[in-house]
């Protein structure tokens, strides 16, 4: 499971570049694969859903503290599109005291999600609990390349 500590690290990042050099150095289905499995394994613990807008926003309008950065894999492709995750909580915290994020209002937070319109929103859970927003952007990301790949991980959130 990923945790806050795995985010202010850099340690989140070091394990979506090798799951990202992973996917570029294999080809078609890894559902049999051994390393396409114990990869599988590990994005499922953050357990992404694809949420609505809405959805997002009551996340955020019931968080005890927000946080706004970019996207964390943004790094490692710095000319692809930027789009701005949300941080909630714990999370939130120690994005913003590392120097990761900035703090935020609600409505910041909400009109930070409106500008990536177009980029399917996943939240995924950190620590054991939902608290990161991320406006995916579907070539770079390591969940929407798993689905391609036959490693089924997200869910769509269901109404509520
Ligand atoms: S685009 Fe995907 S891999 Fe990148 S930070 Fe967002 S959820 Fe994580």
């Amino acid at each position: 499971m990923g945790t806050i500590a795995d985010y202010t690290g850099g340690f989140i990042l070091e394990s979506i570049r090798k799951a990202l050099h992973f996917f570029d150095s294999t080809e078609g289905p890894l559902t049999h694969d051994e390393k396409g499995q114990r990869l599988h394994k590990n994005i499922n613990e953050f357990e992404p859903l694809i949420l609505s807008f809405n959805q997002a926003a009551e996340y955020i309008r019931n968080a005890k503290s927000i946080a706004i950065g970019k996207r964390v894999c943004r790094a490692l492709h710095p000319e692809s599109a930027l789009t701005e995750s949300v941080f909630l909580n714990e999370l939130a915290f120690a994005m913003a005291a590392s120097g990761d994020a900035r703090t935020a209002t609600i409505e910041e937070a909400e009109e930070c999600q409106q500008k990536s319109a177009g980029h399917p929103l996943i939240i995924s859970k950190v620590s054991g609990e939902y608290l990161e927003i991320c406006p995916s952007y579907p070539p770079d990301c390591i969940y929407w390349l798993a689905e391609k790949r036959g490693l089924h991980c997200l869910q769509r959130m269901g109404k509520p």
